[in-house]
Formats: structure tokens, sequence, C-alpha cells
């Protein structure tokens, strides 16, 4: 397969273009992973119309879920955050849209499921802060370092969805 840089890879694809190849990162945690959630989950972001760009199941060492929440190194609670993270299978994955990132904050709904609205992926599936399933990036930023690191280049797959003008026009 003919692997290309994504800013060659809009040229030659309006409908990427279209979709500005905006990347989220998304990982099911070990707990929607042991209860059995990840078609559902994945089935909310596929049926939305995102793309599906990068997809693998690791289990982190403790060290790589410390960097990967840095930012929270301070909280209390971020010992047994990282502890769990790296107790089992994470499915990571990188999905691509327009508007990507922001709304797949919204489908996966507030970060305490006691508050996560109805609808929502952690409000429908999930009931305790600590155990609330699934991970997504807050901002363009985080996804950046985040794609970057849970993700070799290689690893993300550059193609056309032959959905992608019926769900852009
Ligand atoms: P989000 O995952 O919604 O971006 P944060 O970045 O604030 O939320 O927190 C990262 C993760 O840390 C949360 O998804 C949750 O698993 C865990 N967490 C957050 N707050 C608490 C808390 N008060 N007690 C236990 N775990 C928490």
């Amino acid at each position: 397969a003919l692997i290309l840089p994504a800013a060659v890879y809009m040229l030659q694809d309006p409908s990427a273009q279209a979709a500005e190849l905006e990347r989220t990162f998304i990982a099911i945690k070990p707990d929607g992973v042991q209860r059995g959630l990840i078609s559902e989950i994945v089935s909310r972001f596929e049926r939305k119309g995102y793309k599906l760009v990068a997809i693998k199941l690791v289990v982190p060492s403790k060290e790589f879920a410390e960097q990967h929440y840095a930012d929270l190194k301070e909280r209390p609670f971020f010992n047994g955050l990282c502890e769990f993270l790296s107790s089992g299978p994470v499915l990571a994955m990188v999905w691509e849209g327009q508007g990507v990132i922001k709304y797949g904050r919204k489908l996966i709904g507030a970060t305490d499921p006691q508050n996560s609205e109805p609808g929502t992926i952690r409000g429908d599936l999930a009931i305790i802060v600590g155990r609330n399933i699934i991970h997504g990036s807050d901002g363009p930023q985080t996804a950046k370092d985040e794609i970057d690191l849970w993700f070799k280049p290689e690893e993300l797959i550059n193609y056309a969805h032959n959905s992608e003008n019926w769900v852009y026009g």
C-alpha cells in the first residue's frame, strides 16, 4: 500500500480535504474492554460518520500510563488511575473527521458518569468516575500529543472512505 504524508493525501483527495483530517485519540480503558463494550463504543463513532485510521489492543506499562496522564500527576487519584490503565488490555484508536476532537468528547460525555447525559457513552454505560470506560483527547494539542505517544506514524492509515461523499456532501 502507498503511504503518503497527510498534506500530500489532502491534495490528492478532495473528500479528505473536506474532512480537514482532524484526528483524535480515543481509548477504551480496561473496564470497557473487560465489560465487552468494544463493539458498542466503536459503533457509535463509526455510525456518526467518523473514519477509523488506527486501532490496536495494548497493555500499557505503568510508566506509559503515567506519561499518558502526566497532566494529572498532582491529583490524588493519579497513582490509582495509572495502575488501573495498565491493569489490562486497552483498545487504542485514532478517529478522523470534521470536528471529531470536540464532538468526540460530546459522544463520550462528562468525566463523572453521575453527570454524563443519557445518550452519551459514559452516561449510558458507566456509573463511577474511576471506571468511566473511555478516554478521549480534550483538545487539538492533546490529540496530537496522545496520537504521537500511542502510535507510530506508519500505524496511521490514510485512505478514502467510500461514505465520505455522503457524510460530507
Ligand atoms: P477526562 O477523562 O474526561 O478527560 P480527566 O482528564 O479530568 O477527565 O481525568 C482523567 C481520568 O481520571 C478520568 O477519565 C477518570 O478515569 C479519572 N478521574 C478523574 N477524576 C477522578 C476522581 N475524582 N477519582 C478517580 N478517578 C478520577
